[in-house]
């Protein structure tokens, strides 16, 4: 049976630390504060933001949210993240995605100070974590970074494989294990013969958002599975990507869902909250 990996636990003792970090900030008059722009009703959105500003409250980080109408125009956000990027209060700005399909997100991230990007959607921190520099890396794949690596797990060598190449989850998270001397592949809906490849996997990362989509065929025994899959089962339950109940037989570690990358995603946007608090040269 897998040594379960677990996000939950291992996020709260990081959001321990970071209390740390930031009562000393606040001793140097620093008050890191987060501000959340969200576009529309989407509920799984609201979800996502409720649980960020819990994770502010939790920790002292100031939270001030921007909740727009579906039918705002391009000019009209980006003119809020400048209007955010010039304000010396906000340290960082996150734009909580899906926006309404006439916005384009990329210009939008885009527009977001590189230093206040606490997601790292914006293309100079893209480009930077593609170069491994040190940039503020988008919190999914930094958050499973931190899990294999609090849980001693090693990286380097091994074969990684990522399902999904979406821009916020697959292709940083291959820069993610590229950087830590992993051997990478990424595969997606075009992918030939891919049970093939993920059995190859050492690590394999799942993210595509299907439920049971990575049966205990499709892995290596004694390997490390990753489940950022967040879904609805028919039940109305929340899942992951993965047969969790078969391929835990097989795999070394495996991550639930919920209780895995979730909570770790969370707690990486709290660990960029502070870095960008502590960089700050507009606070
Ligand atoms: P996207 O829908 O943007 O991307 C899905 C990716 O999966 C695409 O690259 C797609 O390929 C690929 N894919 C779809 N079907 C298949 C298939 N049959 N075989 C191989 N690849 C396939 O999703 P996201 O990356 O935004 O999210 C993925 C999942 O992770 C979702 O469940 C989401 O809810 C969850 N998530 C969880 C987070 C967390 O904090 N734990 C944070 C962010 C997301 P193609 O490019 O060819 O279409």
């Amino acid at each position: 049976m897998a040594v379960i990996l677990d996000g939950k636990e291992t996020a709260r003792r990081i959001r321990e630390k970071l209390k740390k970090n930031i009562e000393k900030l606040k001793a140097k008059n620093i008050f890191p504060k987060l501000a959340v722009i969200m576009v529309g009703e989407d509920p799984a959105s609201k979800i996502y933001v409720k649980n960020k500003s819990k994770a502010c409250e939790e920790l002292g980080v100031k939270y001030e949210e921007f909740l727009l109408k579906e039918d705002i125009s391009q000019e009209q956000l980006l003119n809020l993240i400048e209007e955010l990027n010039k304000r010396r209060d906000i340290h960082g700005i996150l734009l909580q995605s899906p926006i309404p399909k006439h916005l384009d997100i990329n210009e939008a991230f885009k527009t977001i100070l590189p230093e206040k990007d606490v997601d790292g959607f914006n293309p100079i921190n893209v480009g930077k974590l593609v170069l491994g520099q040190e940039t503020l890396i988008s919190c999914t794949p930094f958050g499973v970074i931190k899990l294999l690596e609090e849980y001693n797990i090693p990286i380097e060598g091994k074969n990684a494989v990522v399902i999904g190449r979406s821009n916020i989850v697959g292709k940083p998270m291959l820069h993610c294990l590229l950087n830590k001397n992993a051997t990478v592949t990424i595969c997606h809906s075009k992918t030939q013969n891919l049970k093939e490849i993920t059995k190859t996997a050492d690590i394999l990362v799942v993210a595509i958002g299907k439920p049971k989509f990575v049966t205990k065929d499709m892995v290596k025994p004694e390997s490390i599975i990753i489940d950022v899959g967040i879904n609805r089962n028919e039940e109305g339950k929340v899942c992951g990507d993965v047969d969790f109940e078969e391929v835990e037989k097989v795999a070394s570690y495996i991550t639930p869902v919920p209780g895995g990358i979730g909570p770790m995603t969370i707690a990486m946007l709290m660990e960029n909250i502070v870095k960008t608090a502590k960089n700050g040269k507009f606070c």
